[in-house]
């Protein structure tokens, strides 16, 4: 697929440890690890693999329900960081700079708008910044964190909200994250069973798919307009799952590319060329293995 999101403020912060531990009220957060070192990088410099692992592991906790899976979440943030729930889930990812925080229908929170310090309460359960608000009036202090201010200087051009989720005390409900996951795979596999079955499919399956379909429903990033070279889009980006969502929403309706998923090992991928069933040589010669051992049986 052509590159459309060649640039972006999409520069993220990863740790490269994070842990699972349980707050007060028994719900379980993913966080980084106390020593976990920080990096930032930039996830849409390989979008594709990102939508991939992120179907992948939707896939994997869709298929097995009744696991913890926390290592294969893990896994997951160590490569690519916290999803940045808290800037994805409100109508602005400003909305430090008023009192409340207002949500549009989401699966995670049911009211529909809350007090500002009551929301920043869901993504610091064990220690929470250093905050102050009067009214419309914020300030976040950074005087005595090193890495929060180094934060603050590589995303300066992002809201407040947005540096704030990239700090060591953030943390993710497991929960959230792996609804979120989950929801990718869904969409996902409902349109790829969609065209994959359409011949043997009812009326009213066919209507199913694509009512479900319709309820994906992406927030957009924003974007402006810079003179390099040529006239060039820059998008910004206040979360990874919108990452994750709007590189979803263009490879999924790209003429050229398609996510397809591996007659072996049922899993999503690229196919480097059009009319491949397999996600790997090893898949392909793994499926003929068992195929002619089936024959044999
Ligand atoms: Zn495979």
């Amino acid at each position: 697929m052509k590159n459309i999101f060649e640039r972006t403020s999409s520069l993220w912060v990863k740790f490269n440890d994070y842990e699972i531990r349980e707050n007060d009220e028994g719900t379980e957060y993913i966080i980084p690890s106390e020593n976990a070192e920080m990096k930032a990088y930039s996830p849409m410099k390989d979008g594709e693999q990102l939508v991939i692992d992120t179907i992948n592991l939707g896939l994997h906790l869709m298929r097995n329900k009744k696991e913890k899976n926390h290592n294969e979440i893990i896994e997951y943030v160590k490569k690519y960081g916290l999803l940045g729930i808290m800037t994805a889930l409100p109508t602005t990812a400003e909305f430090i700079t008023y009192e409340n925080v207002y949500l549009p229908k989401n699966h995670l929170i049911k009211k529909e708008m809350l007090s500002t310090e009551e929301y920043l309460d869901y993504f610091y359960p064990f220690e929470k910044p250093d905050f102050v608000k009067r009214g419309v009036e914020s300030s976040w202090s950074i005087s005595n964190d090193a890495e929060g201010a180094a934060v603050a200087i590589v995303l300066s051009d992002r809201p407040q909200a947005v540096q704030m989720s990239l700090q060591r005390i953030y943390g993710e409900p497991l929960e959230w994250v792996k609804s979120m996951c989950t929801d990718i795979a869904f969409y996902f596999l409902g349109s790829f069973l969609y065209y994959h079955d359409y011949e043997s499919l009812s009326k009213d399956q066919r209507d199913l798919y694509r009512q479900s379909m319709l309820a994906f429903d992406g927030v957009s990033p924003t974007y402006k307009i810079a003179l390099l070279d040529k006239p060039t889009i820059i998008w910004d980006f206040n979360s990874l799952i919108q990452m994750v969502q709007m590189m979803f929403s263009f490879l999924l309706t790209d003429d050229d590319t398609s996510i397809n998923m591996c007659k072996n090992c049922d899993m999503a991928y690229i196919p480097s060329r059009k009319g491949t069933e397999f996600c790997s040589t090893k898949c392909k010669n793994q499926y003929h293995v068992n195929k002619s051992r089936r024959k044999k049986e």
